[in-house]
This record gives C-alpha cells, structure tokens and sequence, in this order.
C-alpha cells in the first residue's frame, strides 16, 4: 500500500499526489516513470513521475482525470492508499553538458519536464522553456520552470497567458535566434510530432516522451509497441523517449485510439455507480 501524503487540484481535471513511495523516490531519475494500480481490481496505467523528495521519501504525480481509472484515483484523498506503485520504469532522459537545451511542455505533459529541468540545470546547461495549453487555466507548475530555467515562454491558444498560439510558434522563434543542441518535448501526441516537424530542417537532436497503451511495463505484453526507425520497440523499457524524428506518429495516434469506445463505456459505468461522490472499494 502507498499511502497518498497530500492530494491537490493544480488545475481543472488535473489533480497532483505526493505518495509516499521510499525505495521509488530513492530510485528515481529524470524520466522515469511508474504503473499503479489503485486496487485489486484496477486496471493499471503509467504515470510519469513529476517530482520525488528522496529525503521525504515521496514521490509527485500529476494526472488529468481523462479516463475511468484516472477519475476514480481522483477521488482519493489524503490519508487513503493505491495498491500498487511498481517503479521506477523506463530509461531515464540522457543528462549531458549539452549547451543551450529547450524543454517544451504541451498541457499537463509539462509538468514531467521538470525533473529534466532540475537535472539539466545541476549539469549547468542553459535552459529555455516553453510551457503551452489551451488556457492559463492550465498552465501548471509555471513558478517551478522560473525557478530552474533561465528562460519561460508561456503559450496558450487563447491568448489569456504569454503569446497567443501554439508552442511550436514559440519555438520556431528560439531556432532562429539560438544554437539550440537538444529539444525534449512532453505533451498531446500531435504537439510533439509537430515539435519533431519544427526541429527536423534545424538537425537539432529532439526526444520526446511516449505515451503509448501500457499494461504491465516490463516488456513483456507488448502493449505500449511503437515503431522507431522502421522497427518495433517498447516504450516501456526501451522508451518512453525516442528520437523524435524516428517515430511513427500516425501509428502511435491511431495505435491510442483503438480501445476509445470500451474507455467511454467503461467511464459511463463509473459515473453510475458514483453518483458523484464514489469511494474506491478495497482502498483504506
Ligand atoms: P492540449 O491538447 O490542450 O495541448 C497543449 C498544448 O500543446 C497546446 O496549447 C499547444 O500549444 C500544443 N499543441 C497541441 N497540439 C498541437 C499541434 N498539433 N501542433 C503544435 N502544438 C500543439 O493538451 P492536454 O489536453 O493538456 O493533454 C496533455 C497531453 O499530454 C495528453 O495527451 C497526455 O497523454 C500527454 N502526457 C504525456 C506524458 C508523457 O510522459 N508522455 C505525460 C503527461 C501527459
């Protein structure tokens, strides 16, 4: 059992937990992520991890209450539990003397940036950020980014916050003015391959982190397969970042949407059953 330290609202539909988890936050690196389970009969699902406090023994989770198991882990409070919390997973994002480096963050995808963030700048690189979302609603953990980046460019669609439009606008502006050496993009599937798109004609090494169907995360369902470079890899320990100029995209996207409509319907049953104040059963 993981016992959920503090649970708040960052934004609207997106809820932030510190669990305390000592051997993962002992663990964990920039990029990692983890698979919970909330309880016996939960389905699991992958969460990058936001942020960890080795000394606290905690780890930070940002989750956007999109889906029936992301609603339901919504509903905890502090002082409840999730099951299981297997991690850390994946490879962790490669933390070199790079340079001048831009982290682009799409949505709530950003706030995973920011042990990126943290440990690029330990290693004294120069970092801009770009944060975008459809609002300045949701824009999250903005004053974090200030604190370790030396730049933040702020996007939203609407123009309510920073430059009205997409983060690739922002990005495009930095390419032309800076010697960029590396670019690592969080965010909406279509966000980072546009981002992938922008970097291509500038040959700037970009990575971005994949978020493909996960089950188990070791390897072994084979679920989260995408194609880099022409060949099948697993997100889940091969991943989740890949170069971005190498991924098929389209596959990815379309590879997400294949159980969209079992995700309604099981979203459906969930609210039902809730009548908007669900409890979930089996977590103390
Ligand atoms: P969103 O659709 O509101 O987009 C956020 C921002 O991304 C937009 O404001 C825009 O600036 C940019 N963007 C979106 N589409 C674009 C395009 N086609 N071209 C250029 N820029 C574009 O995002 P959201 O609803 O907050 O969703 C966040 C996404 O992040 C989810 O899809 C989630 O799965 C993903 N995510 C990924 C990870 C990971 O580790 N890979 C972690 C957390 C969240």
């Amino acid at each position: 059992m993981y016992r959920i330290v503090h649970k708040e609202t960052v934004a609207p539909q997106v809820d932030a937990m510190i669990v305390d988890a000592p051997y993962i936050a002992r663990h964990h690196q920039a990029g990692n992520f983890v698979v919970l389970r909330i309880h016996e009969k939960g389905e699991r699902i992958p969460l990058t991890i936001a942020d960890s406090d080795k000394k606290e023994g905690t780890i930070t989770l940002l989750f956007q209450k999109i889906g029936k198991t992301t609603e339901e882990l919504g509903t905890l409070k502090a002082g409840q539990s999730i099951m299981d919390i297997a991690g850390p997973l994946g490879h962790a994002t490669p933390i070199e003397i790079y340079g001048h480096c831009v982290l682009v963050g799409g949505g709530i995808g950003s706030a995973t940036l920011f042990p990126i963030l943290r440990a690029l700048k330990a290693r004294k690189n120069k970092i801009t950020v770009i944060l975008g979302a459809r609002t300045q609603d949701l824009l999250v953990w903005e004053d974090r980014f200030r604190e370790y980046a030396d730049t933040v460019l702020l996007t939203t669609d609407d123009g309510s916050s920073g430059r009205k439009g997409l983060v690739t606008e922002a990005l495009k502006e930095v390419l032309d003015s800076a010697k960029v050496k590396i670019v690592i993009a969080v965010g909406p599937i279509r966000m980072m391959q546009a981002v992938s798109e922008q970097t291509r004609p500038y040959k700037v090494r970009t990575l971005v982190s994949l978020n493909p169907v996960m089950v188990e995360g070791t390897g072994m369902c084979g679920a989260c397969r995408v194609s880099v470079s022409g060949k099948t890899r697993f997100a889940c320990i091969e991943g989740p970042e890949f170069d971005g100029h190498e991924v098929d995209f389209q596959e990815l996207a379309s590879r997400l949407g294949f159980y969209r409509s079992e995700e309604a319907q099981a979203m459906e049953a969930f609210r039902k059953k809730c009548k908007g104040k669900c409890r979930s059963k089996g977590v103390k």
